[in-house]
């Protein structure tokens, strides 16, 4: 059965927090405070042993007779119960022992002294001296801090003392009877005292450990709160805000005193597919197994690794050097790939569980800003997830996308259409057909800088996709089209181009759908160009969307094809009303090889149905080859350059049917 992680972090707590049984208070009693008890025994022994000596003027002066001998007798045991107390203390002993020592002192410092003093002729001096015994069954049971039991022991023995006294010295039945019960109460009353001592002691050692126990359990809880606040619930890493926090103490590090690091995004490839193939206990499984094996295996890289969103991790490491970040990269890369974790559905010639590792380390011109090491990972992420995934990239900062200019770019395409900085130039596309009747134009996009300067779709496209801007744009470009060209007939056809991005998003088909409402545009008079591009993945949502846009009679083009891997398994999977084959074969065909190669596309597309366009015709030879291998259609500066709106707007075609050439030589920049 699976815990969750709270739950952990209590059964742990309750562990750590185990009281102990009576047996062990007892234990933990008897040597509670041994030092500061060992103090006070030697410092009330000290004491003791010279007030005790100190009495030597009171033999003096009641028992002048015999006080040579108790005297020495005081003295010699005085200083005998020091010494073995000291060397006791020398020794470390424990306690008991300095009690017991303490106890016996008391005891034998009464019999010892009683020995000459009971050979005194000065009889009743000495019986009121004897009251003085008391002071020892005093010491025992309220002098010292003994347990009780050694405080009868030793106070019952000082009764006995005296009471084996009178059989050598005996003043009077009264005498007895009244120092008798006087010892006797005495002995009774200081023992119940030392007895309600004891238990009071007992009860604050009790409280005390209580209140130990209690700031224990409140310190671990505290830790277990903290520990719970910066660890993620399912693979036990470092979450989001303690990566954070680790991440600010390496880059003050780094700010400080020059330490460099590297921050290493890590993204299980494929992921959602795993969930929705496997369920989403398997995915949490395969998740945790992913990251423990990352975590190990970046051990020798003094790395850390921590959960920085769903399927996303990020793995902080001291490596400030290139070729160390790429190294720790492909271990992770590799830690992963070893695990084997089967993955079937993911149809890109794959079938295990890989990730796609993006990082990137301080340099010296990093910029003061501690998000953009992070940014520079993430943009080395997204690069190896589009050339392919499972695979390694390390942020470059001499590579173009990487530069500052795609971060304006970025910012320049929020407020392009806004700020009238993008627009749609038209490219006519030439209908070989004998029937000759479509003509169709592709829209393509371009924009430009404030200062007005042309920025290549080339370069704007692949950014707008990463950060989502192509969303608004993409919607723009078609109710542009829409109403630049379609809406008053100024073109049958239009093709636009579209992105994966766009495919992806849930809803796409129903925003198609509202702009054809709104224009009034009935979508046979579109096509939709999907490029068979880097982003191949072929999620289910996007064949669903596809199909929508079929219903709504746009068709789908596939464009530039032959330059990446999916195309074929696109073709198989989509009907393409048009694939367009990409211009680097018609350029290559003017080698045999590459003529060839022409053809068995050309031979390998009829196959499978769809009609064919042949991109990049800038030659009046390439146009009369592709008529003799009987393409369906051209595009090309040959035929036509993409120029704007205004060219068309000058024309109305007539419903229906046009023919290619004729609106080719009827359009500007349009040459058949
Ligand atoms: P594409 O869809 O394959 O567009 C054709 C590109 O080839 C255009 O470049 C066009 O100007 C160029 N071209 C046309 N005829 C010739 C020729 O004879 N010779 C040569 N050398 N080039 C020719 P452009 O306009 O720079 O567009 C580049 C790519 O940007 C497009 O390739 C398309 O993938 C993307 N793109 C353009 N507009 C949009 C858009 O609105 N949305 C999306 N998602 N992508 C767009
Ligand atoms: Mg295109
Ligand atoms: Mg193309």
């Amino acid at each position: 059965m699976r815990h969750t992680f709270a739950e952990t972090v209590e059964t742990d707590l309750q562990e750590k927090l185990q009281r102990p049984s009576a047996h062990q208070l007892r234990r933990l009693y008897e040597v509670n405070d041994e030092a500061g008890r060992k103090r006070a025994t030697r410092q009330g022994l000290w004491i003791a042993v010279i007030v005790y000596i100190l009495f030597s003027t009171n033999d003096l002066l009641l028992i002048p007779d015999v006080a040579g001998s108790a005297i020495a007798a005081r003295v010699m045991l005085g200083t005998l119960a020091l010494i073995v107390l000291e060397t006791q203390i020398y020794m470390n002993v424990g306690i008991k022992w300095l009690d017991a020592t303490s106890a016996a002192a008391l005891v034998l410092g009464f019999a010892v002294w009683l020995i000459p003093a009971v050979h005194t002729s000065h009889a009743q001096s000495l019986s009121y001296f004897m009251v003085f015994g008391t002071i020892f069954m005093m010491g025992a049971n309220l002098f010292f801090s003994f347990r009780f039991r050694l405080s009868v022991m030793a106070s019952s023995a000082v009764l006995m003392t005296f009471l084996l006294s009178l059989t050598a010295f005996w003043p009077g039945d009264m005498y007895v009877l009244a120092f008798g019960t006087f010892y006797i109460s005495c002995f009774v009353f200081t023992s119940y005292v030392n007895w309600k001592l004891n238990r009071e002691r007992f009860n604050v050692f009790l409280n005390a450990q209580e209140a130990r126990t209690q700031q224990k359990e409140a310190t671990l809880r505290g830790e277990a709160l903290l520990r719970m606040s910066s660890t993620d619930y399912l693979t036990g890493l470092e979450n989001r805000r303690a990566v954070d926090e680790r991440l600010k103490n390496y880059w003050n590090g780094w700010r400080n005193d020059g330490t460099g690091f590297a921050a290493i995004l890590a993204d299980v490839d494929f992921f959602k597919k795993y969930n929705d193939a496997y369920g989403h206990q398997e995915g949490d499984r395969c998740l945790t197994e992913v990251a423990s094996a990352i975590r190990d295996a970046i051990e020798p890289f003094q790395g850390s690794i921590g959960r920085y969103g769903g399927e996303e991790f990020i793995i902080l490491s001291p490596v400030s050097d290139r070729q160390g970040v790429i190294a720790l990269a492909e271990t992770i890369r590799q830690t992963v790939e070893k695990l084997g974790i089967l993955h079937e559905e993911r149809r890109d010639g794959t079938a295990i569980v890989t990730v796609s590792v993006g990082g990137a380390f301080t340099r010296e011109h990093i910029g003061a800003k501690l998000e953009k090491i992070i940014h520079e990972a993430d943009r080395a992420l997204y690069s190896a997830k589009a050339i392919g995934r499972n695979c390694v990239r390390v942020f470059d900062p001499a590579d173009p996308e990487s530069s500052d200019e795609s971060e304006n770019i970025a910012a320049l395409l929020k407020i392009a259409i806004k700020q009238d900085l993008v627009s749609l130039v038209y490219q006519p596309i030439l209908d070989l057909t004998p029937s000759r009747q479509i003509a169709s134009v592709e829209a393509l996009m371009r924009l430009t800088t404030l200062d007005d300067i042309a920025i290549p779709p080339s370069l704007f496209i692949p950014i707008a996709e990463r950060t989502g801007t192509i969303l608004d744009l993409g919607r723009w470009a078609l109710r542009t089209v829409c109403t630049d060209l379609l809406v008053d007939n100024h073109v049958e056809c239009a093709s636009v181009n579209v992105s994966p991005i766009q495919l992806k998003t849930p809803g796409f088909a129903a925003s198609v759908a509202a702009v054809l409402y709104e224009t009034g545009i009935s979508g046979n008079r579109l096509a939709f160009e999907i490029t068979e591009g880097l982003e191949m993945e072929m999620h289910s949502d996007v064949l669903r969307c596809i199909s929508d846009l079929k219903t709504l009679g746009i068709r789908i083009w596939l464009d530039d094809f032959g330059t990446g891997f999916a195309g074929l398994s696109w073709l198989r999977l989509i009907e393409f009303d048009t694939v367009k084959i990409d211009r680097s074969f018609l350029h290559d065909s003017n080698t045999l090889r590459g003529r060839t190669m022409l053809k068995d596309i050309i031979s390998l597309i009829r196959h499978r149905g769809p009609k064919i366009l042949v991109e990049g015709v800038e030659t009046e030879d390439q146009l009369q080859l592709l008529r003799d291998l009987k393409i369906d259609a051209v595009q090309g500066y040959h035929v036509g350059r993409p120029v704007p709106r205004e060219s068309f707007q000058s024309k109305t075609i007539a419903a229906g049917v046009t023919a290619g050439p004729q609106l080719a030589r009827r359009t500007p920049g349009f040459r058949a």
